[in-house]
């Protein structure tokens, strides 16, 4: 079985989530390739002595800034060179948006969002949570065009060694051409923890009342070490940018716990952190149906909780 990882770059850096995709990839074995795009070369060795196996690197100046046109156009082309069975990618904002496209431009079957895989035979099984979570699928593809699937974040730990070497790829420059051009990439929020990489989240929700109360919030996550989330009744209201949503129309997280404070728990949201390895639902009103899917329940106004668990917290982690 031959599986092709791609690994997304930030920075001139491969994402963390790209070392995960080669620890999936070891999990069922084969033969290992990672396909590695970005202006400059920078990014491969570290994933060639970290599992990647042949690690198929280009490097044009089309490939700084994402643009999953260009990116598709040239991984089809890795694809035809080396026919993989399995592709994996990151269940990320970009690796959704590239791995989809690149899936329909290669004629192969697609799995989103996997949250496990296993092979007997030659033949991958993924799983996959379905109708917002509720039910945990098991997908296999059929046809011989490849299995192209994302990958949730922190299922699997990232890879720290194992066979590699850099194997520089030429393309057609024809690949570089786009009907779109990505001009300039601009950070929302510097220094804040990223979302989909954090293994603490505190999320607020329409029950923080007003834009004034978030610093609570805030605090509570600088307190813990962590990013900040948002429900999308509170992104709508323009009291948290969308970059901070979480569930079925914003990012999809998995942290090792995951604060929701003033969040009624409806099922768009839940889809997005439900597996979060432990849940704490703040919530003044006991009926919540946040409460069904949380380890920990506290409930009672969380303009009095925030700080208190704040100042526990700070005091704790100072001690
Ligand atoms: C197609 C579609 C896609 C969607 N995508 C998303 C998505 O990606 N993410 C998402 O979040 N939503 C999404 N939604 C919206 C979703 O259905 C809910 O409307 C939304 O999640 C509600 O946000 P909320 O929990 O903050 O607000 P509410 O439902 O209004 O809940 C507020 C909660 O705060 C509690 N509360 C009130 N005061 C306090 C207090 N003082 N202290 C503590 N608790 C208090 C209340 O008891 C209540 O449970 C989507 C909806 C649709 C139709």
């Amino acid at each position: 079985m031959k599986i092709l990882t791609i690994a997304l770059q930030k920075d001139g850096q491969p994402i963390a989530a790209s070392y995960e995709l080669i620890e999936a990839a070891k999990s069922i074995g084969g033969e290992i390739m990672t396909a590695c795009l970005s202006d400059s070369e920078a990014g491969a060795s570290d994933l060639a002595s970290r599992g990647g196996g042949k690690v198929l690197t280009v490097t044009h100046e089309s490939l700084k800034l994402f643009n999953d046109e260009i990116y598709a156009k040239v991984l089809k082309a890795l694809i035809e060179k080396y026919s993989p069975d399995l592709i994996l990618g990151p269940a990320t904002f970009y690796g959704k948006a590239l791995v989809g496209r690149l899936a329909a431009l290669c004629g192969g079957a697609m799995a989103s969002d996997i949250i496990g895989l296993t092979a007997e035979n030659d033949k991958v099984t993924v799983t996959r949570p379905s109708y917002g979570g509720s039910v945990i699928s098991q997908v296999v593809a059929e046809g011989g065009n490849g299995f192209f699937a994302t990958v949730r974040g922190k299922m699997f730990t990232e890879s720290k060694d194992g066979p590699g070497e850099v194997v520089a790829e030429s393309v057609d420059g024809s690949a570089f051409e786009a009907k779109m051009t990505v001009t300039e990439r601009k950070v929302e929020s510097s220094g804040a923890v990223n979302l989909t990489e954090a293994d603490v989240i505190v999320s607020a929700g329409r029950g923080m009342k007003g834009p004034e109360n978030l610093p609570l919030i805030n605090d509570l996550a600088a307190a813990l070490g962590g990013a900040v989330g948002a429900s999308r009744a509170i992104v709508d209201a323009g009291w948290a940018p969308y970059s901070q949503q979480v569930g079925q129309t914003g990012k999809t997280v998995n942290p090792k716990l995951y604060v929701a404070v003033g969040i009624s728990g409806a099922i768009q949201h839940l889809v997005g952190m439900r597996s979060s390895q432990t849940i704490v639902a703040i919530n003044r009103d006991k009926d919540a149906p946040i409460f069904n899917v949380a380890n920990y329940g506290i409930v009672g106004d969380a303009m009095e909780i925030l700080p208190a668990l704040t100042a526990k917290f700070k005091a704790e982690l100072s001690s």
